[in-house]
C-alpha cells in the first residue's frame, strides 16, 4: 500500500478524509466546484511563477502511475547532480507493506557529503498560501525525511514558497508530528488506514466546505442527527460531551447548564449558550438568550435594547464582495430602505475593472455621507474592516471614517448575542433561509461571485457581472430581512420591560 504526501496533507484536515480517499465509494464524491478549479487554476499558475527563476528544470520521465520508474528516473538525476528536479518522485519502506512515496515540487542541489558524491539535495514546495499552515510544514518534514533516506543524510531543512515569503520548516518539530501522524494513519491494530470503518463523521464547515466528500459525511450526519451539525459545539469540545454521555441534540437540550459546566470544566455562560442551541435546534424554533435565564430564573433580561438595532426613517444595508486573488474590492452594494415611503433602492459601487477599485470607493463614500444619520447594516465584521483599510489606501474623501463607522450595526453580532436559532450555522445564507428569504440564484455564493468576476474580466460578458450585482443586492435584502425579523423578535422583551 502506498502512504503519499497528499495523503498526508489530506489527514491533517480530517482522519476520515484519508480513509474515504482511499477506501470510498468515488461514485458518492461531489463534482469541483467552480472555486476549486479555480484555486487549482491560480496555484498552478503560481507555481509556475515562483519556479521560473531555478530554471532549466530537469523532469524525470516515466509512464504515468508508474511511480517506481518515476523514482529510478529521479535517483539516476540526482546521482548525476543536476541542479534542480521539478517533480521528482521519492519512495521508501514504510511499516510492513506500506510504502512510502512523496513529489517536492523541486529538489535543489546543495554542496556537502551524502551517498550521491560531494553534495545533497534540499526539498522545496510551492503554496498558494499566505501562511505556513501546519498541514504544509507536515508535508515539507515528510520530503525531509524520505529524501533522506534516498540520499543518506538529511537536508538542513525543507523550505516552502508561500504567496508572499519563502519560509523554512523546523525540522526539529515537525519530524515528532510527522512519526504521530504515521502511526496514527497506519498502527496495524488501529490505525486510520488499517480499521475497516472510517473515522466518525464531524461536520466542521471551515475544514469541509471544499472536500469531495461533503454531500457523503452531511447526509450521513443528517442521518444521525449529529451533534457536529449544532453550531458550538466544536471538534475539540466533542469527546468532552461524548466522555460525559452526551452524544444527541436531546440529551445536551436537556442538560443542566452548572452540572455541564462543572463536568467539561468551561464557564457555565459557555454551556447555557450550547444548551440553548440544543433546544432550539431540538424544538425547531427560536430560544431568546435571556440573561440569568438558567440560573436566576427571576432575574431575566433580554440582551439587546432599542438602540442596538435601531429603526429610523433612512436605513441602510451594505455588503461588499472581494476578489482575494486580487487583492480587490470591486463592488459596494447598499441597499437604501426608505421607512417612510416604503422604497426601497438598490446602488451597486461597481469596478467594472480592476482600476477602478478607487473610484468605485469615493462612489460608495458619497452615496452613505448623503444619508449622514441612516445606520448602517452589515453582517459581520469584514464590511466595517475593509472600510477602515480603504481609507487607509486612498484617503476619506472628507468623511469622517470614525463617525462612518460609528454608524455601523453588524447585524450577525446582536443576533447571536440575543437569540439560539434552529439552524446548523449562523451564516446570513442559512438565518435568512430559516427566516424564510430565498436568493433569486440558489447556487450564488461569495466563492461563486470571485468565479463570476474573473469570467467577466476574462470575456466581457455582462452576464456574470449581472449575475454578481443581483447576488449582492439579495444579500443586503437578505442583511434587511434578519434586521426585521430580530426587531419583531425582541419587541415582547422590549414592551414587557417598558412596563
Ligand atoms: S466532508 Fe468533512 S468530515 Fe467528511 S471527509 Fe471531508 S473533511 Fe472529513
Amino acid at each position: 500500500m502506498w502512504f503519499t504526501d497528499h495523503m498526508l496533507f489530506h489527514y491533517h484536515r480530517c482522519r476520515r478524509r484519508v480513509y474515504l480517499d482511499s477506501y470510498g465509494d468515488t461514485t458518492l464524491k461531489d463534482p469541483p466546484s467552480d472555486y476549486f478549479v479555480k484555486l487549482r487554476e491560480d496555484s498552478a499558475e503560481h507555481r509556475q511563477a515562483i519556479l521560473a527563476p531555478f530554471a532549466p528544470l530537469h523532469q524525470p520521465i516515466y509512464e504515468k502511475y508508474d511511480w517506481e520508474a518515476g523514482a529510478i528516473a529521479t535517483y539516476q538525476m540526482m546521482q548525476a547532480g543536476v541542479e534542480t528536479i521539478y517533480r521528482g518522485i521519492l519512495i521508501t519502506e514504510g511499516p510492513s507493506n506500506v510504502r512510502y512515496r512523496t513529489e517536492p515540487d523541486i529538489l535543489v542541489k546543495q554542496p556537502g557529503e551524502s551517498w550521491l558524491g560531494d553534495w545533497y539535495y534540499v526539498p522545496y514546495n510551492v503554496k498558494l498560501g499566505k501562511k505556513p499552515k501546519p498541514e504544509y510544514q507536515l508535508v515539507a518534514a515528510f520530503n525531509a525525511y524520505i529524501l533522506a533516506e534516498v540520499q543518506g543524510v538529511w537536508p538542513e531543512t525543507a523550505w516552502l514558497f508561500l504567496k508572499e515569503k519563502q519560509c523554512a520548516v523546523n525540522l526539529e518539530r515537525y519530524v515528532p508530528k510527522l512519526q504521530e501522524a504515521l502511526d496514527d494513519c497506519l498502527d496495524i491494530n488501529d490505525g486510520v488506514l488499517t480499521n475497516s470503518e472510517p473515522p466518525e463523521v464531524f461536520i466542521s464547515r471551515s475544514r469541509c466546505d471544499m472536500c469531495p466528500w461533503l454531500g457523503y459525511c452531511y447526509s450521513e450526519a443528517k442521518a444521525q442527527n449529529h451533534l457536529s451539525l449544532l453550531p458550538g459545539v466544536t471538534k475539540k469540545r466533542y469527546p468532552d460531551l461524548v466522555e460525559i454521555g452526551i452524544t444527541t441534540v436531546e440529551a445536551l437540550a436537556k442538560a443542566q447548564p452548572t452540572q455541564l459546566a462543572y463536568l467539561l470544566a468551561v464557564e457555565q455562560r459557555v454551556t447555557e449558550k450550547m444548551i440553548f442551541q440544543a433546544q432550539a435546534n431540538w424544538t425547531g424554533s427560536a430560544v431568546p438568550l435571556l440573561r440569568g435565564s438558567t440560573s436566576a430564573r427571576n432575574n431575566n433580561t433580554f440582551p439587546l435594547t432599542l438602540d442596538h438595532v435601531p429603526t429610523t426613517d433612512i436605513e441602510l444595508y451594505f455588503d461588499i464582495e472581494a476578489a482575494p486573488d486580487k487583492d480587490l474590492i470591486y463592488l459596494h452594494g447598499v441597499l437604501v430602505v426608505n421607512n417612510q415611503t416604503g422604497s426601497e433602492t438598490f446602488h451597486a459601487l461597481v469596478a467594472e475593472t480592476p482600476d477602478q477599485e478607487e473610484t468605485a470607493w469615493f462612489e460608495f463614500l458619497a452615496l452613505v455621507n448623503s444619508y449622514p444619520h441612516a445606520p448602517i447594516y452589515h453582517f459581520c465584521p469584514y464590511e466595517a474592516q475593509t472600510v477602515r483599510r480603504l481609507a487607509d489606501l486612498y484617503g476619506n474623501g472628507g468623511v469622517n471614517i470614525d463617525y462612518l463607522l460609528g454608524r455601523f450595526v453588524d447585524i450577525h453580532k446582536r443576533v447571536v448575542d440575543a437569540v439560539a436559532l434552529p439552524v446548523e450555522s449562523y451564516a446570513l445564507k442559512h438565518l435568512a433561509r430559516w427566516m424564510g428569504f430565498e436568493w433569486r440564484d440558489e447556487d450564488a455564493n461569495g466563492a461563486q461571485s470571485i468565479c463570476w468576476y474573473g469570467d467577466w474580466l476574462r470575456t466581457g460578458d455582462r452576464t456574470y457581472l449581472n449575475t454578481i450585482l443581483r447576488y449582492n443586492e439579495d444579500d443586503c435584502q437578505a442583511t434587511y430581512r434578519v434586521k426585521d425579523w430580530l426587531v419583531n423578535f425582541a419587541q415582547p422583551f422590549w414592551q414587557s420591560e417598558s412596563l
